[in-house]
């Protein structure tokens, strides 16, 4: 049996931002921080999802959702930086700049609405006329667009290029990350997790977090705890733009929760569908296909671009929109951070900071009182 300092269970990007964040933190570790996922760490939804930062600022008197992401969002680059000169891996932060279309009355209303919110929350939002829009996006097919705004500060990652640097950042930094043991359950004396019990025997540690992401739910049963996360299906298409006449857009393009992500070279991916179907990751007909109608009337030119795969992950979603992140009440060395929903590559880094300094016995800096693990 091993004792850490900290063990995590789940190598997804909160997981792995978390181990990153404690070993930077903790200069001379006494034992060192341990990961352990089921699967492969980062092949979930961490691997799956689109990599979309969208715009966000730290402003003090904002709800804590808003304070996490303004945080997360100042610091993508920071660690974008910092994973680059420790591991030497690109992890595909661009600062792209998103585009919000709407192609529908209703539509125009929506964004209005949602423009109306952003702007009131500090970020850059730019309204761009519909004669100007064929100039700024030439991929896309203008005329059919009633309104449009523009949001300089949106940017992305790149996935599995950022999962990559993170675990060689962890395997710089002295973290232990083991794949394929799965956490099956607790043993807890005195109020305090003693072991963790695994498929592999057990591990113990001085404080344990559970960072299982969309699988979080039926583990924390076992500590006799309730929380509302349910994996929600998104699926996703690869388009290949290399070849003419297909032009790739030179923004990210958002319609409603859909949206097209041009990467640097040339793939372009069409996200993603919203479904309650369980832990099954297959693709459907109808999901691929819708996509691809919003890929081909977004912009026409796309009809030409092969598919060159398409892929399901499933988002940790929780009831109220809001990540768990904080103590398990009564349980006095074992803290939880799940739930991130359709947020978590962006809310990675500040998740990851906010853990760390509770985990470690300081004040995080924002309130995590909304995030609380018994506010159901
Ligand atoms: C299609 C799609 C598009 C998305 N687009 C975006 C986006 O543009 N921007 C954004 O910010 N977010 C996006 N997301 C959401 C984001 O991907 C997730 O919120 C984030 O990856 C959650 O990270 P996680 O570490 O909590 O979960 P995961 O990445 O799922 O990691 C959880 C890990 O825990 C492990 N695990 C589970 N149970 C156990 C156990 N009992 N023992 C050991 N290990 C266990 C799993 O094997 C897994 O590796 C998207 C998601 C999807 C599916």
């Amino acid at each position: 049996m091993t004792a850490d300092d900290v063990l995590i269970v789940g190598g997804g990007v909160i997981g792995l931002s978390l181990a990153y964040e404690l070993a930077r933190k903790m200069a001379s570790p006494a034992a060192g921080v341990r990961v352990l996922d089921q699967s492969l760490p980062g092949r979930e939804s961490s691997w799956a999802g689109a990599g979309i930062l969208p715009a966000a600022v730290l402003r003090s008197g904002d709800h804590p959702y808003l304070q996490l992401a303004g945080l997360s969002h100042a610091l993508h680059p920071v660690w974008s930086a910092r994973l680059r000169e420790e591991t030497g891996c690109d992890n595909g932060y661009r600062r792209t700049g998103g585009l919000h279309l709407a192609r529908t009355g209703d539509d125009v209303r929506i964004l209005r609405q949602a423009a109306g919110e952003w702007r009131a929350s500090g970020i850059d939002v730019r309204d761009v006329p519909c004669d100007g829009l064929a100039a700024l996006e030439p991929a896309l097919d203008a005329p059919a667009v009633l309104a449009a705004v523009h949001v300089p500060d949106e940017g992305q990652l790149r996935n599995p290029w950022h999962v990559r640097a993170l675990l060689a950042a962890c395997a710089r930094r002295g973290v232990v990350v083991e794949s394929g043991v799965r956490v099956e359950g607790f043993q807890i004396e005195k109020g305090r997790v003693k072991a963790v019990v695994t498929s592999d025997g057990t591990r113990s540690a001085g404080r344990v977090c559970v960072s299982s992401g969309a699988w979080t739910r039926a583990l924390l049963a076992k500590i006799g705890l309730s929380v509302a996360i349910k994996p929600i299906r998104g699926q996703i298409v690869l388009l290949n733009t290399a070849v003419p006449p297909a032009v790739p857009p030179r923004h990210i393009l958002n319609e409603g929760s859909r949206y097209l992500v041009p990467r640097t070279d040339g793939r372009v991916l069409v996200g993603s569908t919203e479904e309650d179907a369980g832990f099954d990751t297959q693709t459907t007909p109808e999901g691929v296909t819708g996509l691809m109608q919003l890929a081909i009337t977004l912009c026409p030119s796309l009809r030409a671009a092969p598919v060159e795969a398409a892929w399901a992950g499933l988002r940790p979603g929780s009831a109220d929109g809001l990540p768990y992140l904080g103590p398990v009440p009564g349980v006095e060395n074992c803290f939880v951070a799940a739930g991130h929903f359709r947020s978590g590559l962006h809310l990675s880094t500040g998740t990851a900071v906010v853990m760390s300094q509770l985990i470690l016995g300081l004040s995080p800096e924002v309130d995590l009182a909304p995030f609380a693990l018994d506010r159901h």
